[in-house]
């Protein structure tokens, strides 16, 4: 089997990678990573000051331009690669294990993408990369609370004072008595402006969560 269907890491090209990893431990061990979900106030965290309100977040990886991880990203995102976010899943989940500050979350929340996407890819890759986290850190996954909007429903449903805001609703609530009084853990793949979170935070608060944590696998220097 392993003649005919060689697993090979993206990051040297060895054949010497375990089971079901796009990686070998070398290049595992060499990513890119922030420590940011062991450091207070780190940048991730001081993105959302002042816009909403975020108990402790953090990324596991940095995101640069032609680098290994843009390329696991574009794997995981565009040819379904789903090995790659369970890894980084994983990463993060011994990252967020290790720290007292996360002990208190109750539901992972994956970063929703709309039904087409999902059709075409097949999975959200946010969730894939919270099914990783699961993994090592057990807490149950929901993704029937927070469902993004498609561009035509948001355009019909919005009123005029709504149409002149800059950033359309992006998600709505559904099921809102699922995450009353729970601390969330929102999990997404890139943060680059925050903007998506953001919006995802002011849908959620509307649910009254106790509180609301950001784990991301990549972010953009
Ligand atoms: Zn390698």
């Amino acid at each position: 089997m392993h003649l005919l269907y060689p697993q090979i890491c993206f990051g040297c090209g060895t054949d010497q990678v375990e089971n079901a990893m796009p990686l070998c431990p070398k290049c595992i061990l060499d990513l890119p990573f922030t420590d940011f979900f062991s450091i207070d106030e780190n940048p991730v965290e001081k993105i959302f000051w002042g816009r909403v309100p975020v108990q402790s977040a953090g990324a596991l990886l940095f995101f640069t331009k032609d680098s290994l991880v843009q390329t696991l990203m574009t794997q995981l995102k565009y040819h379904h690669n789903k090995r790659v976010g369970i890894l980084f899943g994983k990463l993060m989940g011994e990252a967020i294990a290790a720290e007292k500050k996360f002990e208190q979350i109750d539901l992972l929340v994956p970063i929703p993408i709309l039904y087409s996407k999902m059709n075409n890819r097949g999975y959200n890759q946010s969730q894939v990369i919270a099914m990783g986290i699961q993994q090592v850190w057990n807490r149950p996954i929901v993704d029937d609370v927070l469902i993004k909007r498609s561009w035509s429903n948001s355009q019909t449903k919005k009123d005029r004072k709504a149409r002149l805001q800059q950033v359309p609703d992006l998600f709505f609530l559904q099921n809102p008595a699922c995450i009353k009084d729970k601390h969330l853990l929102l999990v997404d793949d890139v943060l680059t402006t925050g903007a998506t979170l953001e919006a995802a935070i002011e849908t959620l608060m509307a649910g009254s969560p106790a509180s609301v944590s950001i784990a991301v696998a990549a972010y953009t220097l």
